[in-house]
């Protein structure tokens, strides 16, 4: 199973609005998708239509040890998306793990008994680079930062990619940068494409074609439990998604491509 860890530190720039519907656009095209909400808001999980108040077991239980995988794990109204759901104590994890040795694997532990069920799974990082987003990065092979077009964009970049650094160096040297997908892109707005040509000056080929563009029904789909994928497919944010999602299995490892 790949694993591909959605993180940027900064909140709101569209970390889970990919999430969900990269995680959509796989299944669509044929891969067996885990999506793992490890944001303690949950917003993953009630935008794919997980009730709050059905969260018992939930990504808190699986790295604290409460739970196995498949005792956590949901399916979801899309044909071959299951997700893992968060909950609002996955926030206190940070004191909880302080003292445990091994508190940056246990995400990678724990996904370890996945068996063959699915073909990649997406983690849907909080807004910071803490205990948790560290986990992601330690049980990934890649990493997907979402990058809003906007003036501050790169600001924040560069310390991201230091703690990519500093995680490669000490916990896991083979995490790789998937790319950099730029989303709530404005064509009417210059400062949008501004900002899509420095970015792509700066880091170039990380960068995917596919620029994800603002657009309402993104917004509104969570609202309804359903990824934009399933709400209105022909919207062009769910045109989007989807040709990310192929494009982003055209950097995935044969292995995994090969099941699409
Ligand atoms: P993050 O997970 O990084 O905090 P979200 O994906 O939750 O960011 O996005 C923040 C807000 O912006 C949400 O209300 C979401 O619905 C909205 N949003 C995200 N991407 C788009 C987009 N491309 N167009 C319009 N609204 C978007
Ligand atoms: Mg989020």
């Amino acid at each position: 199973m790949n694993r591909i860890a959605i993180a940027n530190q900064k909140g709101g720039v569209g970390k889970t609005t990919s999430a969900i519907n990269l995680a959509t656009g796989l299944a669509v095209a044929g891969l067996r998708v885990l999506l793992v909400d490890f944001d303690p808001q949950g917003n993953a999980s009630t935008g794919l239509g997980i009730d709050q108040t059905s969260r018992a077991k939930s990504s808190y239980q699986l790295i604290t040890g409460g739970a196995r995988l498949d005792e956590v794990v949901r399916a979801t109204s899309v044909p071959k998306l299951d997700i893992v759901p968060a909950t609002q104590d996955l926030s206190a994890i940070e004191v909880e793990l302080v003292d445990e040795a091994d508190r940056a694997h246990r995400l990678s532990a724990a996904l370890d008994q996945a068996d063959g069920r699915w073909d990649i799974c997406l983690i849907d990082c909080p807004p910071s680079l803490g205990l948790l987003t560290i986990n992601a990065l330690v049980a990934s092979s890649s990493l997907l930062v979402p990058l809003q077009c906007e003036f501050f964009a790169l600001e924040g970049l560069s310390q991201l990619l230091h703690t990519v650094e500093r995680v490669r160096a000490r916990l896991n040297p083979d995490l790789t940068i998937l790319g950099i997908a730029l989303t709530m892109y404005d064509r009417r707005n210059r400062l949008s494409e501004q900002v899509a040509q420095d970015v792509r000056a700066v880091i170039g080929d990380l960068v995917f074609k596919t620029i994800i563009p603002r657009n309402v029904r993104l917004s509104e789909a969570p609202s309804h439990g359903l990824p934009a994928l399933v709400y209105d497919h022909r919207c062009p944010g769910s045109e989007a998604y989807m040709a990310l999602s192929r494009e982003l299995i055209g950097r995935l490892p044969q292995t995994t491509a090969a099941a699409a």
